[in-house]
């Protein structure tokens, strides 16, 4: 059992106190006096955490306007005990309060009539011992505000202010953001006083328009010396300013906003934004998720449910790329849709439970937090209150496994924001999110745990990774280049994509790649553009592994028995029988240095209707696809010019899953923690405790495996599965947390081996 909050005393006074008075986690030694009859359970759980870190179960009713004429807060109380709800967001204010205020224009619900719904609701979580996050909402306002200060409102370039619906979009350049949103933060505060306050929609206006209000002129012309941009022009020195400038201010809003709310509320009173799942839908809203983790204490992540194209598993790695920059030791609660949230949208109706179920449990399984979200107070669906009690259980009885690990893996996947932004631009999803997304799906296709890892924490991180995949990781500064070729100096192996590297941190393409000695492959400057501007469509080309292993290309031969002509590279091996590969990218001549082997070349484009016009017009080139290299020290470095992850990605084709996964064991020199045997789609999660191994498994295996919803689990199993003990670990006794079962494991040479005769959902296998 965690420590509970108001457990002892259900009283919102000896709530604050105990939260007023907690500032670290304690150690063991100081709570426990000696010679006293703790069991050793109880030594280990501090009681005296902040509740940012303690607070491990959230609830949401995203209250309607309509609402406070329907909310029944005693049948909500009885919800939150019976889904073990340990806190609740609340709306409070902002577009609409939800409580008498007093601030000047911060107009009431419509349907308020006069009660304080914030206020009762406030009230009865703390008497249950919850902790309340204020929610705000600060993006936008009514009409009424607009006439008032129309200056205040975010405008284009004529002066017409930007709307959203009926409603116009406050700019977080103006009073708005600096005077309006902090009175109303104080006054809850002064209130009502909720352990912390969150946001909504933050962030005002997205980058898709210009704010051209005379506080944005003023700022920008301030700061940077410049005026406004007049268009958005990426190659343009001042826009890219405007950008940096744009991240900038948010940071300051983040800053102001928690010293408002500290000032009233006490330390612990935190001011957290929402954020998003997706690192475009971050840069698009001028989010930097790096510093914005460096200074949170808490991320509320807003990422409601599933996409096809990234499926279930986008909730794990999004876990961990957040933990990677957040620290292993704090939260990372999600709102997670019991509503049927995705395309289409129907916020009144249930979603289907194993829909909902799924995406929460892979976002356990990289460690998020679960909390459930509905949109209003009242259903006439009641089918989605029975979907988040079971899982919220479930980890309510397991979370000592949950939280407070860390992850085990040796393959790193490097991202950076910075890369989506300028040289993503406008086309961050072919460019960026798809390699992304092959590479990524290709791994846990392969059962091989990976962590995500922002480039500038590449120093810090390099030594659990034996491998480092830059999955078109094309804008890079010297600083970033040089921690890369740092690691690789200490013997690190890497896998590079696309144009990794041939850009600067601001997107100016360069004359070569900066690690195109690394590569062993330079950059040919040629008339034709980049192939990475041509993503997303799709070419009818190949590629030509080398050497062919039957007959010519020009010349097919009669017989069926293989010309053997070399031996190949053990990265081809399950390709003996072809010679040629699907590729459907395009590639351009590259500089080959001598030591460097090619192993795969271009075959370009040739008709595929009519027919008898689908014959390879130039069979055989020199261009490579896929070019191999190794450093003094033993790093094996392996270039694929050819954009394999991103093909993947658009095409799913298993012939490109199976190579990427060929290069990084290859590349890993077989340096992995796990290896699962056994049909099926699978999710693997490796995590260390003190004297445990945790391993989380999600079935992903389902005839809507990529397409949602989910309407049916399918069982698989048995799974047979290796574990690289740690040294702490024995690996003899091993819990299974979901089935929950005892299980033997065969301990040989280090390695723990064991038998899951069924997966359903999920299975945590704890070690000890
Ligand atoms: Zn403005």
């Amino acid at each position: 059992m965690q420590p509970k909050f108001g457990s002892e005393d259900n009283t919102r006074r000896s709530f604050l106190k105990k939260t007023a008075v907690a500032t670290v986690i304690i150690s063991t030694a100081d709570l426990i006096s000696p010679g006293s009859n703790h069991s050793d359970a109880q030594r280990k759980k501090p009681d005296r955490i902040p509740w940012y870190k303690s607070v491990t179960r959230w609830g949401q009713v995203n209250i309607t306007e309509k609402d406070p004429a329907q909310y029944d807060i005693g049948w909500w109380r009885k919800f939150w005990k019976r889904t073990e709800t340990k806190g609740v967001i609340i709306n409070a204010g902002g577009i609409v309060a939800y409580y008498p205020t007093r601030v000047p224009l911060h107009r009431t619900a419509e349907f308020l009539a006069g009660r304080d719904l914030f206020g009762d609701l406030s009230r009865a979580a703390h008497e249950d011992g919850l902790a309340v996050f204020a929610r705000m909402d600060s993006n936008r306002a009514h009409e009424e505000f607009y006439k008032a200060h129309p200056g205040w409102f975010a405008a284009d370039a004529s002066g017409k202010p930007y709307k959203a619906g009926d409603l116009y979009i406050t700019c977080v350049n103006s009073p708005y953001y600096n005077e309006h949103i902090p009175a109303i933060l104080r006054e809850i505060a002064e209130l009502y006083h909720p352990e912390g306050f969150t946001d909504n929609s933050w962030s005002g206006l997205g980058r898709e328009s210009i704010c051209y209000c005379e506080f944005c002129k003023k700022s920008f012309h301030d700061k940077t010396g410049y005026s406004l941009p007049e268009v958005k022009n990426w190659n343009n020195e001042v826009y890219r300013q405007w950008v940096r400038w744009n991240y900038d201010r948010r940071l300051e809003i983040w800053d102001l906003n928690n010293r408002t709310t500290k000032s009233i509320g006490g330390v612990h009173c935190i001011w957290s934004g929402m954020n998003s799942g997706s690192i475009s839908g971050q840069s698009r809203s001028f989010r930097d998720y790096k510093e914005i983790c460096r200074r949170a204490e808490i991320i509320m992540l807003d990422d409601q449910a599933r996409s096809d194209s990234s499926g279930f598993q986008h909730n794990g790695e999004i876990g961990k790329m957040i933990h990677g920059l957040l620290g292993w030791d704090k939260l990372v609660p999600e709102s997670m849709a019991m509503y049927q949230a995705g395309r289409p949208t129907f916020r009144l109706a249930s979603k289907p439970t194993p829909e909902a179920r799924m995406w929460m449990l892979n976002g356990i399984a990289g460690s998020i937090q679960p909390w459930w979200h509905m949109v209003s107070a009242y259903h006439e669906d009641r089918r989605m209150y029975k979907t988040p009690g079971p899982v919220m259980k479930w980890h309510s009885d397991n979370e000592q496994f949950l939280i407070n690990r860390k992850p085990v893996a040796t393959v790193g996947v490097v991202w950076s924001q910075q890369n989506t932004d300028f040289y993503g631009r406008d086309d961050a999803e072919e460019l960026v999110e798809l390699p992304w997304r092959g590479m990524t799906q290709a791994l846990i296709r392969s059962r091989i745990p990976y962590l995500p890892i922002h480039i500038d924490d590449v120093d810090r991180d390099a030594a659990q990774f034996s491998l480092l995949i830059l999955p078109n990781l094309a804008a890079m500064s010297k600083n970033q280049v040089a921690s890369i070729r740092r690691f690789v100096e200490q013997g690190g192996s890497l896998i590079a994509t696309g144009e990794t590297s041939l850009f600067n941190e601001r997107g100016d393409i360069s004359s070569d790649y900066a690690l195109a000695d690394l590569f062993g492959a330079h950059f040919k400057e040629s008339a034709s553009p980049p192939s990475s501007k041509l993503a997303g469509e799709a070419y009818h080309t190949y590629l030509r592994l080398t050497p062919e292993l039957r007959g010519q290309p020009d010349g097919p031969k009669n017989d069926n028995e293989p010309t053997v002509t070399g031996i190949r590279h053990k990265v081809l091996s399950g390709f003996e029988e072809t010679d040629i590969l699907p590729f459907g990218g395009l590639l351009q001549p590259l500089n080959v240095e001598p030591n460097a082997e090619v192993l795969m070349t271009f075959i370009p484009q040739f008709p595929v209707y009519p027919p008898e016009t689908a014959w390879m017009h130039t069979p055989k080139t020199d261009i490579p696809g896929l070019i191999i290299n190794r450093t003094a020290k033993g790093s094996r470095i392996l270039f694929l010019p050819a954009d394999i992850d991103r093909q993947f990605a658009v095409s799913n084709l298993p012939d490109h899953g199976n190579l990427l996964r060929n290069l990084v064991r290859w590349a890993a020199k077989d340096n992995l923690p796990i290896a699962v045997e056994g049909a099926g789609l699978v999710d693997c999660h490796l995590y260390e405790q003190e004297y445990h191994m945790i391993l989380h498994i999600v079935n992903l295996t389902s005839a809507a495996t990529w397409r949602q919803p989910v309407d049916e689990l399918i069982a698989i199993g048995p799974l047979r599965v290796k574990i690289r003990l740690l040294k702490n670990v024995r690996g003899n006794n091993l819990r299974l947390l979901v089935s929950n079962e005892k299980i033997f494991g065969e301990v040989k040479n280090g390695w723990c081996h064991f038998v899951l005769k069924s997966i359903l959902d999920h299975e945590v296998v704890v070690l000890t």
